[in-house]
């Protein structure tokens, strides 16, 4: 059998893998001229590591990225909200993972290279077109220019199964969906930053202060410099902007200047963290839109399937969208190896990752486990003295449990696979 791949981002890049794995052979051809560390930070969850676990990456990952060890929530003054322990220091099998996007990129395609063969990915293809001939299916990939198709056809490629592994934008998605719109603006922009800076709070916290519509994220993302007493620090400012947003392209390295951010933050000195100094002090700031797609019914059409962002992106709330597109593709080799008839497995793999995926989508829309940050402030606009006369113990707890139901790492269920 041989599986064509459409993108080579961390979705795709892990199918090989796990397809390799299962003796499958697989070609990834991505729309980039070259496959470079891009992004800033993101988050690794434990039923993610767990599948890089298996595939025999625990070690490199471990060389790059921070072990999580604790998730925290405070108001827009820096008073604690909610503390939780994270990955191993949970209890957890398996850690969490804050780590350079693009440096698990670079790792997950050196390692399809070594394993799979340096013509297993194929750059400068821009999937265009595909059909199904037969048994096959086919398809034709152009190239870009500046982000444009030029429309010259620069391979063709005859496969049992075609995945559209090919992000939010996703060619595959469209061929399936024509009438769907563009991915949906909810009003709110990110701006992400990465500084090198003292450690704050243990080194390895995560946290986010404020609220629904003024948050402001960072955490710890690599292991050498913690090993020289310092933090490269990734941030996230997300602020409701409405329609003060122009609806700029929805490109991952678009970059802005540190006061469309600062002015959202300047009184934002914590006694442990000062944020203005945080925005301040990057190098460059990188802003996004916080865009998604509502659920579709069906992922996968006779031969063809989507995965990752392409089958269901969703808000980069809760540390969901790069652990998801891992968490699709073991599901969808599983159903290949153990189901004999090949449009039968793609409709397996959608029964069962279709519908988990679509609730967290729209537990994302609801502010996921980050609502108790929202009820904080709604009760409590200028502050507390006593945390639990404004939001029980009880509701705390039952707000971060239920997330964890839904985005399937809750800890025992998790543990309880081998
Ligand atoms: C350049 C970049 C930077 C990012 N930075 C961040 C970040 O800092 N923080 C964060 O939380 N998330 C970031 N993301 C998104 C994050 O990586 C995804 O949400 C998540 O990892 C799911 O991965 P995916 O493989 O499904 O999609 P993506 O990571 O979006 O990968 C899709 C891949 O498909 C390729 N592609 C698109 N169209 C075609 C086509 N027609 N034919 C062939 N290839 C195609 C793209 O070039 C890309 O490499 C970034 C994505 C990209 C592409």
């Amino acid at each position: 059998m041989k599986v064509i791949i459409a993108g080579g981002g961390i979705g795709g890049l892990v199918t090989a893998l796990c397809l390799e794995r299962a003796g499958i052979e697989a070609r990834i051809f991505e729309s980039a001229a070259e496959i470079r560390p891009l992004g800033v930070g993101i988050n690794l969850l434990p039923h993610s590591v767990r599948i890089l676990t298996a595939l025999g990456l625990d070690a490199q990952l471990a060389a790059t990225g921070i072990e999580t060890a604790e998730l925290i929530y405070f108001n827009k003054f820096g008073q604690l909200i909610w503390r939780e322990p994270r990955g191993r220091a949970a209890g957890y099998t398996w850690p969490q993972y804050s780590i350079h996007r693009g440096r698990l990129q670079m790792l997950l395609y050196d390692t399809v290279r070594e394993r799979l063969g340096d013509g297993a990915v194929q750059t400068g293809c821009h999937l265009d077109s595909f059909v199904e001939r037969g048994a096959q299916v086919e398809a034709t990939f152009v190239k870009r220019v500046n982000g444009r198709a030029t429309g010259e056809i620069v391979a063709v490629e005859s496969g049992d199964v075609l995945i559209g592994a090919d992000g939010i934008h996703s060619r595959v998605r469209h061929h399936f969906y024509p009438d769907e719109k563009e991915p949906q603006f909810s009003g709110k922009v990110l701006r992400r930053g990465v500084i090198e800076g003292e450690p704050y709070l243990t080194g390895r916290s995560m946290f986010m202060a404020g609220y629904a519509n003024r948050k402001f994220v960072a955490y710890p993302i690599d292991v050498a410099v913690a090993a020289r007493g310092r933090s490269l620090i990734n941030w996230v400012a997300d602020v409701q902007v409405g329609d003060a947003y122009s609806g700029t392209p929805r490109d991952w390295n678009r970059q802005v200047e540190k006061n469309v951010v600062l002015p959202y933050f300047d009184t934002w000195h914590f006694d442990w963290l000062n944020i203005p100094q945080l925005i301040e002090s990057a190098a460059a700031i990188y802003e996004f839109p916080m865009i998604d797609r509502d659920p579709v019914e069906r992922w996968s059409f006779g031969r063809v399937t989507l995965l990752g962002d392409a089958a269901h992106p969703m808000y980069p709330i809760g540390s969901n969208g790069a652990s998801q597109a891992i968490l699709d593709a073991p599901a969808l080799v599983e159903a290949l190896t153990t189901e004999a008839d090949v449009v039968r497995a793609l409709q397996r793999y959608e029964q069962e990752r279709l519908q988990p995926t679509a609730r967290i989508v729209l537990s994302n829309r609801q502010q996921g486990p980050e609502e108790c940050m929202q009820l904080v402030e709604e009760r409590a606009p200028n502050g507390f003295t006593n945390l639990h006369d404004v939001i029980s113990p009880a509701e705390l707890e039952e707000i971060a449990g239920r997330y964890k139901q839904i985005a399937g790492f809750s800890r025992e269920a998790l543990n309880a696979k081998s």
